[in-house]
C-alpha cells in the first residue's frame, strides 16, 4: 500500500484525511488491513504490551516524521484494531498535540469518548481519533452500500458486518445507527443495567439513564432466558419520553442477548416515513392492516 502524506498534511479533520486516504486507496481491502495502513504513512513499529495502565499510546515528534505505535495486547484483536485505528488518528491530525512532549497516552475511557466540549481540548483530541479510528476501519463508500444490501436495521446486520470488517460488534452498532437510512438506536446493557446508548441526532430523545434497569415493559427486560433473540412492536413511552407532539405511537424492538449477561437492543423508529410524508394523509387498506396503530394508547403510561 502506498501513500503520499503531503496531500494528507492539508487534511484537518478526520473526515477529510480518510476521504483522501480512500482517494488514494481506492481498492482499499476489507477487512481494512490497518497495521499496513499504518506502516504506509510511516509507522515504524507497533508494540504490544500487557499492561493494566493503558489502552494505547504514540511516540512521535509534533512534526510527524514518523512514529511508533503502542497497543495494550490484554484486548481482543477487534479492539487492539481500534486501537491502532484511535492511535493513527492522533499521528495523522497534525492538530494533536500531546500533554507530555512527545508521547500520546490513551485510556480504555479515552477510546469511549464520543462528545466533547468545544474547549475542552484534550477530550476534543479523543474524540476525533475515535471518529478517526472508526472511519478508516469501516470507510462509509463500503460500510453504507453493504449496509442498504442488507436490508431494513437488524442486529444480525450489525454482527454480520462485524465479522465482515473485522470489528467488535458495539463499534460497529455505532457506526451503524450512526449512518442507516433508517432511524434507529443501540442500547448496550449488562444484566439488565443500562450501560450504553448509541443513536444519531435525528432519533429522538432516549428517556433512560445509564446505571438504570432497562425499563420494565421493554422487549429487552422480559426476554425470556431461554431466548436470543426476539422482535416486537413496544409502546414508544417505553423508552421515548412523549412530551412533544408527533411521537410515534410505537417502536420497533429487537433485544438480543450476548454471552456473560450482556445484551444489545435495536430501536427502530418506524413512523419516519409518515412525518416525511406530512400530515392528514389518508392510509389505504392495505396500511390500516398492515401497521395498526393506536394512538391512544402512547397516553396511558
Ligand atoms: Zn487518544
Amino acid at each position: 500500500m502506498e501513500i503520499d502524506r503531503i496531500e494528507l498534511a492539508d487534511c484537518g479533520s478526520p473526515e477529510k484525511i480518510i476521504a483522501e486516504i480512500m482517494r488514494q486507496v481506492p481498492d482499499m481491502p476489507i477487512p481494512v488491513p490497518i497495521e499496513e495502513l499504518a506502516e504506509a504513512v510511516g509507522i515504524t513499529d507497533i508494540h504490544r504490551l500487557d499492561t493494566a495502565s493503558f489502552e494505547g499510546g504514540l511516540v512521535t515528534q509534533p512534526e510527524r516524521a514518523s512514529g511508533v505505535i503502542l497497543v495494550n495486547s490484554k484486548g481482543s484483536v477487534q479492539r487492539q484494531r481500534f486501537t491502532i485505528g484511535h492511535e493513527l488518528g492522533h499521528y495523522l491530525i497534525i492538530a494533536h498535540q500531546p500533554a507530555r512532549a512527545g508521547q500520546f497516552t490513551c485510556s480504555k475511557s479515552d477510546m469511549a469518548i464520543r462528545v466533547a466540549d468545544r474547549d475542552n481540548r484534550a477530550r476534543r483530541m479523543e474524540m476525533e481519533a475515535n471518529r478517526f479510528s472508526a472511519g478508516i476501519l469501516m470507510p462509509l463508500a463500503r460500510f453504507k452500500p453493504d449496509m442498504r444490501n442488507l436490508g431494513t436495521p437488524a442486529l444480525e446486520h450489525v454482527f454480520a458486518l462485524a465479522t465482515r470488517y473485522n470489528m467488535s460488534k458495539e463499534a460497529t452498532a455505532l457506526q451503524y445507527v450512526l449512518h442507516h437510512d433508517d432511524v434507529c438506536a443501540v442500547i448496550v446493557s449488562k444484566d439488565g443495567i443500562v450501560r450504553r446508548i448509541y443513536k444519531p441526532n435525528r432519533f429522538p430523545f432516549i428517556d433512560v439513564r445509564i446505571g438504570a434497569d432497562l425499563p420494565t415493559p421493554s422487549l429487552a427486560a422480559r426476554l425470556a432466558n431461554s431466548q436470543q433473540s426476539d422482535w416486537d412492536d413496544v409502546n414508544a413511552g417505553v423508552w421515548l419520553a412523549l412530551a412533544a407532539e408527533g411521537c410515534p405511537p410505537s417502536l420497533q424492538e429487537q433485544a438480543y442477548r450476548l454471552s456473560g449477561g450482556w445484551m444489545m437492543t435495536l430501536l427502530v423508529h418506524t413512523d419516519q416515513d409518515e412525518e416525511e410524508d406530512g400530515e392528514g394523509g389518508i392510509p389505504d387498506a392495505y396500511d390500516v392492516w398492515e401497521n395498526p396503530r393506536f394512538p391512544s394508547r402512547s397516553r396511558r403510561r
